[in-house]
């Protein structure tokens, strides 16, 4: 009897697998439906055929028009996976997750095995993967290790037209390697129409257009400008809600923290409004969105509610929401802006150019007529916008890109290949900083820091800091800090009605002044102290997800320091041998205190504040050190230390003179001091 019994269950386990597996069945058949239903799908086999055809094609096709979940598929089908990885880059990491998630799922199979993702101190793969999404960083990362890139068979330089520093130097690689590796195939693909440019860069390499489905757009501009576009991209969206028939809302803002903002009003003007309207579903998306978030913005609004995405720019063309009838533009985007006369790199909330307002108003049109509202007025589209944005390569610090291009062997970097080349004081900049880094010596040959350097994917400051924490004997300190930098400002969190609880629990790791950049090791050394506790965590008002990511950081910079034979040494009562392993990375970023409580930084004059976050924003050491200057409504630096000026000196001898760093506090200021 009993066997009987084992029989049934047996029985009953594998119709359980049977009803699982053919669940799982429809709802592939159900993806592969609306794999069908994609713009790209009619074109299959006429691209798959042009890619047969010319080893170089440019694919120009509008946003949403399946380009990125596609194509690698098409080609993994075509048979293209067999000799080979097919690498498909993405300009942002969320991007660059979310779409191998849903490739994997689109698939059949599990994110990570034979579909999977790669971004800086993530990687999602296996020895399965053939199919791989990756910043576009870091397959500049893969020709250190991997100069031909011979592992893969195909390399798709996906949203090309978004013109990144690494996306324009992958250009140049990709065309010198296609050259003597003619089983390569390369696809640069992009959402705009000028893909002549693409084209005309690639030796006139054939051009595949994807022709999109466009519904019309109504695009209504404000009469007046706005003073607060927060606040009216806020309100604008509460009179769609409530006076506009079903359909999805996408407002653009500049960064996490507007966002955040944007979503704690929002949700407390929605409360008071009881039952009479639709529910109204939040779903912000921005760069460090934990991953399991970022899955619900995709997610189908239920029936009688309304979505409202939260987005930066993320949403204008790497990612594409179903859904979306009312688009909310306020007209800015976070930039990064470099001055290469000074070297100075700050991050600026900038008006966009007529070229993104135009794509931000079509993510309303894709599956009907839409409606966009701009927050700025028609004189100001046609007057005061750029036409296009200017490409990255011309308005950034260059010095890691040519530390890179340094250690590929190529040495000639005025005469690389670029698209668009960047300024000749910007490569010089770069070429400066670096010789004073002690990464290059005076020939401008890479040095054994240089090479020590290049191992990790850091900005040559940080870089330089951990690598100089050898000769201080504290490179275990020195890798907390830089992991924890590397998070970004999410340690603390701040709850609006528990701040003053808030910044007393982020006082703690100040006491003695020590400095942000020794506050963030203390905050980890306790943290680890606790066994890595949550609870801990929580009552510090310090971000569990953000603190495991610096571990995270933090073991991978452990393994890098092993390669490069830099001993993993712990001096953790020496501060002075912490900051110096700091000053070597960041002496450049040095300022000086003023009389009136502002900052002069040192090297190229400006006038800058220390971030009210800081703990030593009411402390005003005499010199300090900053990890980066920040301009919203004043410049500010943001991560600071004090600093002795004698190390300026002694550490950075081509840098600084006595005469920059005499304390001249006593002597008569200069007229025009304190001013920037
Ligand atoms: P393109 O690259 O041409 O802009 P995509 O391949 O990114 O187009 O998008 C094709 C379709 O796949 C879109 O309808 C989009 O909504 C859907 N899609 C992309 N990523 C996801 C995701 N993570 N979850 C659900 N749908 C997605
Ligand atoms: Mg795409």
């Amino acid at each position: 009897k009993a066997s009987v019994m084992d029989g049934d269950n047996v029985d009953l386990e594998e119709m359980d697998d049977v009803v699982e597996k053919s669940k799982a069945k429809s709802a592939l058949e159900a993806l592969l439906e609306e794999r069908k239903k994609l713009p790209i799908y009619p074109y299959r086999d006429e691209l798959l055929k042009a890619i047969d055809e010319h080893q170089v094609l440019v694919i120009v096709g509008e946003t949403g028009s399946g380009k990125t979940t596609q194509i690698p598929q098409y080609l993994h089908e075509a048979g293209y996976t067999k000799r080979g990885l097919i690498a498909c880059t993405q300009p942002r990491r969320v991007a660059a997750m979310s779409v191998a998630a849903r490739v994997s799922h689109e698939m059949g199979v599990k994110l990570g095995h034979e579909v999977g993702y790669s971004i800086r101190f993530e990687d999602c793969t296996s020895e399965k993967t053939i199919v791989k999404y990756m910043t576009d960083g870091m397959l500049l990362r893969e020709f250190l290790g991997e100069p031909d890139l011979a592992s893969y068979s195909v390399v798709m330089v996906d949203e090309a037209h978004e013109r990144t520093l690494s996306t324009d130097i992958l250009f140049g690689l990709v065309k010198d390697i296609s050259r003597f590796r003619p089983d390569l195939k390369l696809l640069i693909s992009s959402a705009t129409l000028d893909a002549e440019k693409f084209s005309d860069y690639f030796d006139s390499a054939p051009i595949f257009k994807i022709p999109g489905r466009r519904y019309p757009v109504e695009i209504n501009f404000t009469k007046a400008p706005e003073a607060d576009y927060l606040d009216a991209a806020i309100i604008t969206a509460l009179q769609i809600h409530a006076t506009q028939p079903p359909g999805d809302i996408l407002v653009f803002l500049t960064g996490q923290e507007e966002i955040e903002t944007a979503e704690e009003i929002l949700k407390h003007r929605t409360r008071g409004l009881g039952t009479k309207l639709a529910e109204l579903m939040i779903c912000p998306i921005y760069a460090n969105l934990p991953s399991e978030l970022q899955a619900k913005i995709f997610e189908p609004t239920p029936e009688g509610a309304r979505k409202v995405v939260l987005a930066t720019n993320i949403a204008e063309t790497s990612l594409t929401i179903d859904g979306i009838k009312y688009v909310i533009d306020p007209g800015f985007c976070k930039m990064k802006s470099y001055n290469p006369r000074t070297g100075m790199e700050s991050l600026l909330i900038t008006p966009i150019s007529k070229a993104s307002a135009m794509q931000r108003a079509g993510r309303s049109g894709r599956t009907g007529p839409g409606k966009c509202y701009r927050l700025y007025t028609a004189y100001n589209f046609h007057n005061d916008l750029d036409d296009n944005t200017i490409p990255e390569i011309q308005r950034t610090n260059l010095a890691n890109v040519v530390l890179m291009l340094k250690s590929l062997g190529i040495h000639d970097l005025m005469h690389f290949d670029f698209m668009d080349p960047p300024p000749a004081e910007a490569l010089l900049k770069a070429l400066e900083l670096l010789f004073a880094l002690g990464a290059l010596n005076k020939l401008g040959e890479l040095t054994k820091v240089g090479r020590q350097m290049t191992e990790f994917p850091l900005d040559p400051m940080l870089s330089k800091m951990i690598v100089a924490s050898e000769k201080y004997k504290c490179s275990d300190e020195i890798i907390s800090i830089a992991a924890m930098l590397s998070v970004g400002n999410s340690i603390f969190y701040r709850p609006k009605d528990k701040q003053v609880h808030a910044d007393n629990a982020r006082l703690n790791f100040h006491s003695g002044n020590v400095g942000d950049h020794v506050g963030l090791m203390k905050v980890y050394n306790s943290w680890k102290e606790t066994n890595y506790s949550s609870q801990w965590c929580y009552e510090n008002y310090i971000q569990i997800r953000s603190m495991k990511r610096a571990r995270d950081i933090r073991d991978q910079l452990a393994g890098l320091l092993e390669r490069v034979e830099i001993e993993l040494a712990s001096n953790s009562s020496d501060l002075d041998a912490i900051k110096k392993s700091i000053t070597s990375g960041f002496f450049p970023q040095s300022a000086r205190l003023q009389k009136n409580g502002s900052y002069r930084t040192v090297k190229h004059p400006q006038t800058v504040h220390i971030h009210p976050s800081s703990g030593l924003a009411h402390v005003l050491p005499r010199w300090v050190i900053y990890h980066e200057l920040v301009l919203t409504t004043k410049e500010y630096v943001r991560q600071v230390t004090e600093l002795n000026p004698d190390w300026l000196v002694e550490l950075a001898p081509h840098y600084y003179q006595l005469k920059d760093v005499e304390d001249s506090v006593s002597k008569k200021m200069p007229c025009g001091e304190g001013r920037a």
